[in-house]
């Protein structure tokens, strides 16, 4: 179930759905202007949040920012052609790379076949558009490399490439007034790998950038939205994980015995989970 929720006077957002990989989708509500933040997996799911929006009288967005190249938050584009679209530089250098391919369930298999698609997509776009595949790109209008800021009267966004394992071009938009960070995909590991990882390099870096924002919401494109606390209880198995996958050369063994010994107790799933995928990174960058 989609639903649409609003946080402070001037932040909306449509919740996910997994099965067919729907990411949130935001709006954010100015005086003058209105941004919307990824454009949906699909015309469908994009046009559903604008009719919900239409329902609580909220005009059609001015501006769309695009999070990072991933179909999911691209696919909707097709519906907002006259709206003028931000992303970094490297979103639309990987859009771009998209134009020439096809969508059809042969087109996606060869592509998983070949390595250049993961199944797992592929499954998420024959589950979303059925049989009618009318999939366009459409590529954004304005690119940036570093930060934007844009005011939509009586409330600010920052556009802030920060990078990160999941796809090095991600963006997230901070919401200033309403202390929200949007994320998008950004703390989530690299999943189109060989095997899924995170990189400590990556990782530390992009939470160097994310601890610069002063936020109270924290606003995930496909998992539940973190307080404060929780998001600084992430990042901090990050560190801690990142730190001993380095000074263990990432030896599993040996960084599950220093991690149980400094926190005292068992390791729990998530824990175990994070080291997984740090050793993972290091492997494919040191072997
Ligand atoms: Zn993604």
């Amino acid at each position: 179930m989609q639903e649409l929720k609003r946080i402070g006077k001037s932040f909306w957002f449509m919740t996910p759905v997994s099965e067919t990989d729907r990411p949130t989708l935001g709006m954010v509500v100015g005086d003058n202007r209105n941004l919307m933040i990824d454009a949906g997996n699909s015309e469908a799911h994009a046009r559903l949040f604008l009719e919900k929006l239409t329902k609580q009288n909220i005009s059609k967005p001015d501006v769309v920012v695009l999070t990072h190249w991933h179909w999911d938050h691209i696919f909707g584009m097709s519906v907002l052609k006259d709206v003028m679209t931000i992303s970094s530089a490297d979103t639309k250098k990987e859009m771009n790379k998209l134009i020439a391919y096809e969508w059809t369930d042969k087109a996606l298999d060869e592509r998983v076949q070949k390595g250049t698609e993961i199944k797992f997509c592929a499954d998420c776009i024959k589950k979303e558009f059925g049989h009618e595949r009318n999939i366009q790109i459409v590529l954004p209008t304005l690119t940036f490399e570093h930060q934007l800021e844009i005011d939509l009267g009586g409330v600010t966004c920052v556009i802030k490439h920060v990078g990160g394992d999941h796809s090095k071009d991600s963006v997230v938009v901070y919401i200033k007034e309403e202390k929200v960070l949007f994320l998008g995909d950004s703390i989530y590991p690299d999943i189109f790998s060989s095997k899924k990882n995170y990189t400590s390099k990556h990782a530390f870096n992009l939470i160097k950038e994310l601890e610069t924002f002063d936020a109270e919401t924290y606003i995930l494109s496909h998992s539940e939205n973190m307080n404060r606390m929780e998001f600084l209880k992430e990042i901090e198995l990050q560190k801690v994980v990142g730190n001993l996958t380095e000074k263990y050369k990432g030896d599993a063994g040996k960084i599950k015995d220093a991690f149980r010994q400094a926190i005292d107790r068992p390791l729990n799933e998530e824990e175990l989970e994070t080291i997984n995928l740090f050793v993972n990174g290091y492997e494919m960058n040191n072997t």
